[in-house]
């Protein structure tokens, strides 16, 4: 009876192996794929490439996966995969312990050199490299990654089915690669600072108005089976006073004590950002025009009873007028946004501390004026 193993075996000695013209192969393999880099649309799939064109070049390297990221993690789970030995690196999951840390892929995270290494049986990592070995791989190489943006680091992890594969073709070769891929991951470090600085109100930590297109577009709706959504636009009422009366620093203050309470009203999905002066715009992913002008009363309600700690005495209330409207369908986010605008003012107008629903919104939301949430559930429809 033959023992049937849980993975195709792969042995080595199926395929030829040559040194030189395994190095020449992978030379190629990766000139070639730094030479498309720019094709590609993010860090993620630059470096899904650049593997995959390695594993396709030679029979001989049988897997490829990466980690990055902050480098006190608890865990290291493969984020990038590639290789007919993927089933390996998928099942992989390497907690921090006594053992792991002295392990390969933890020594590498935390800047040691770690040394192409054969997969024994004997070491201290048996079951692990058991598993490997069923899946054709004989030696292994962890290399380091690195962002000079920011703290984190990395690891590229390459395995070979032929033992002592790394340094017969050439350790350089594959920290070359990993040196490319720590490029990668800087640049890409750094496109995400930038763009979290450009996004980012300085003075609430709120996004900004020109994050509008980003958080708008997963909530437009261009046919009826897009789920409802709605904008709210936020206005403190007479807050020139406050910077007349307390002075701009206090004014600053109760800015950010606002971002705070908005923030806390909001569900995952949801975003808030600073859209102006004292003026803040709310879009309510997979929220109903009913649904989104009850949110707009409890926030209402909510800055209405906050005392606000001013370093210039008392605490300090204040209010808030909202305007909502619900994305339509087909309808550009920026007349959505003039149509809340519109109902803002219009709550302004009929005396602030209040909700106005835009018109034209169909089956337009119940409530208007100054209830209290409670109030607000059992009223007739009116959009006025
Ligand atoms: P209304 O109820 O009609 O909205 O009156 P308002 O006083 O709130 O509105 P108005 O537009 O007259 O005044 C807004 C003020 O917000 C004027 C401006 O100086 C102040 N402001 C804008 N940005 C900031 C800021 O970053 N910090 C501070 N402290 N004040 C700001
Ligand atoms: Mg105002
Ligand atoms: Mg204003």
């Amino acid at each position: 009876m033959k023992l049937r193993l849980p993975f195709q075996q792969h042995t080595a000695e199926t395929t030829d192996f040559d040194a030189g013209r395994e190095k020449a192969c992978v030379a190629e393999s990766l000139v070639r794929s730094a030479s498309r880099l720019l094709e590609q649309r993010n860090d993620r799939d630059i470096i899904h490439r650049v593997c995959e064109a390695l594993t396709l070049a030679t029979p001989h390297v049988r897997l490829a996966w990466t980690w990055f990221g902050p480098v006190e993690t608890p865990c290291i789970v493969p984020q990038i995969v590639v290789g007919p030995a993927s089933a390996y690196a998928q099942k992989l999951e390497i907690d921090r312990s006594f053992l792991t840390e002295i392990g390969p892929a933890f020594r590498t995270l935390s800047g040691k050199r770690v040394e192409p290494f054969n997969v024994s049986r004997m070491s201290l990592y048996g079951p692990w490299r058991e598993a490997a070995a069923m899946h054709g791989i004989r030696s292994a190489v962890s290399l380091p990654l690195a962002s000079t943006v920011n703290a984190d680091r990395g690891l590229l992890a390459l395995y070979a089915d032929v033992p002592d594969y790394f340094q017969q073709v050439g350790i350089g070769l594959f920290e070359a690669l990993a040196d490319m891929f720590s490029s990668v991951l800087s640049v890409a470090a750094e496109r995400t600072l930038l763009r979290e600085a450009a996004y980012s109100d300085a003075l609430t930590g709120l996004l900004n108005r020109h994050a509008v297109d980003v958080v708008s577009r997963p909530i437009l709706r261009s046919s009826p089976l897009d789920p409802p959504a709605a904008v709210l636009m936020i206005d403190i009422d007479h807050f020139k006073r406050v910077n007349d009366n307390h002075g701009h620093a206090c004014g600053d203050l109760l800015l950010c004590g606002m971002a705070d309470l908005l923030r806390r009203e909001l569900r995952k999905g949801d975003n808030v950002l600073r859209w102006g002066g004292e003026e803040f715009m709310v879009c309510l992913a997979a929220t109903d025009i009913a649904s989104a002008t009850l949110v707009a009363h409890k926030m209402r309600e909510a800055v209405a009873m906050h005392r606000h700690p001013l370093p210039d005495g008392l605490p300090m209330t204040t209010t808030v007028s909202i305007g909502v409207a619900d994305l339509e369908i087909g309808e550009p986010f920026f007349v959505t946004v003039e149509r809340a605008d519109a109902a803002l003012y219009k709550a302004k107008r009929q005396g602030r501390n209040r909700v106005c629903v835009a018109s034209g919104t169909i089956d337009a939301a119940p409530i208007t004026g100054t209830d209290s949430v409670a109030d607000l559930r059992h009223r007739p429809a009116n959009t006025d």
